[in-house]
Parts: structure tokens; sequence; C-alpha cells
């Protein structure tokens, strides 16, 4: 299967209430245009600078989301071109986003990732790091980076029903964070969870927002 054909299977098995995110990590500009040509708008990368490299060759018109692990020196170099930036897992580095957004005149959304794995390797708030995040005087100046929601990768694993209570468990931390801080704002609302191997059930628990990437470019 081509990955335009791939593409419109997946979009088949997706409610009108999650987008797709295609992951083109690893994967060249002719492969991301190819899924463009099919309409797909909307594309992931997790590292700075393959997006940097990337991004300036493509269609204007694409919206990118930054999914990796990122180091504060690298927030500089992707703030021209996200839109929204899933993995922030640490008060210091929404710092440096708000700091950067504010010089390059923008607001940027964030989503806060969290720790729902069983693997220590696995990046991520947990539960006490984002309420203390949130109560900082620190984060309550911030006027240039605005938090859409929440991101959490679950264990790779056979164990679907492990998966499955991985991902009940953000969309419990994403009510719980929505009921205590943010229940006047409409903008926190993604619940970003869902890869090639877990999609389907993120979908059924709630997800908004999946990151798919094998299952739309193949292995690289
Ligand atoms: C690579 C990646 C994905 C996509 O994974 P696939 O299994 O290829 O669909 C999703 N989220 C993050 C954070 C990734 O790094």
């Amino acid at each position: 299967m081509s990955i335009a054909e791939r593409l419109v299977s997946i979009r088949q098995r997706i409610p009108h209430t999650t987008r797709l995110i295609a992951v083109s990590k690893n994967h060249p500009a002719e492969a991301i245009l190819e899924a463009y040509s099919v309409g797909q708008r909307l594309f992931g990368e997790n590292k700075a600078q393959e997006l940097v490299q990337k991004a300036p060759l493509l269609p204007s018109d694409i919206e990118w989301h930054f999914i990796g692990h990122l180091q504060r020196n690298k927030v500089r170099a992707i703030i021209p071109f996200v839109s929204l930036i899933h993995s922030v897992d640490s008060l210091r580095l929404l710092e440096e986003i708000d700091a950067e957004a504010r010089r390059a005149g923008k607001v940027v959304s964030c989503l806060l990732q969290f720790h729902i794995a069983e693997e220590e390797s696995k990046f991520g708030l947990d539960e006490d790091e984002a309420s203390a995040l949130l109560q900082s005087s620190a984060y309550a100046g911030m006027k240039n980076v605005r938090i859409a929601g929440v991101m959490g990768m679950a264990t790779l694993t056979d164990d679907m029903d492990r998966v499955r209570r991985e991902f009940i468990h953000l969309k419990e931390i994403f009510d719980w964070l929505k009921l205590n801080f943010f229940a006047d704002e409409s903008v926190f609302r993604e619940l970003s969870m869902g890869m090639t191997s877990d999609m389907d059930i993120a979908i059924e628990e709630g997800s908004t927002l999946i990151r798919i990437g094998t299952a739309i470019f193949g292995d690289r």
C-alpha cells in the first residue's frame, strides 16, 4: 500500500472528534508531500533539528506539532514553525518556551506530558509535579504560553489491558486538571494519546490527537 492509501484507511478508523497527526520523523520531504497530496495538513516531528530542516522546504499551510523530548537550548529554533508542543515536562522548559515565544511575538500552545508508562525511561510529569508547576508564581506570570491539554505514552507491551489502564489514567489526569485549573478555559481540551500499536484503544478512551508514524509511512 502507498502512503496515500494507508492514510485513507486509517482515517476511516478515526471518529471526527479525534485528529490524526502524521508522524513524519525519519522520513523525507517527498513522503510528507505524498501525505499532503491527499489532504493531510497535520504533521509531527520529534527532533528539533529535523523539524527545522524540513519545515522550510514544505508548504506553509502545514501545521507542525513537536512531539519529542525537547531540550531548552532547542526551543528558540523550533518556535517559528510549531503550532503545538506536546512534550512540556518541567517548569524550566515551559519558562524557556514562554521567553522565546515572547521574543518572537507569539503565543505558543503546549501540552503537559505525563509519565503514565511502567518504563523508567519515558519522560513526563506526575500529578504532584504538574500541580506544583500550575500553582507556581513563575507560571502565573507567563503570557506567551497556553496550556491546551495533556500528552502521554503507554508502555510498549502486548498487554493491551495495561495499555488501556494507562490511557484511562491519563484521561483521569486530564479531567482533574480541567476541573481544578482550567475549568473556564476552552482551549484546554486536548488529550494526546495513541500511536500505531495502540491507536484504537486510545480512541476508545477519549483521545483527541493520535500520533501515527509507522502505520502511515512504514518502518524506517
Ligand atoms: C515516533 C512517535 C510516535 C509514532 O509512533 P508509531 O509507532 O510509529 O506510530 C508517536 N509519538 C511519539 C512521541 C513518537 O516519538
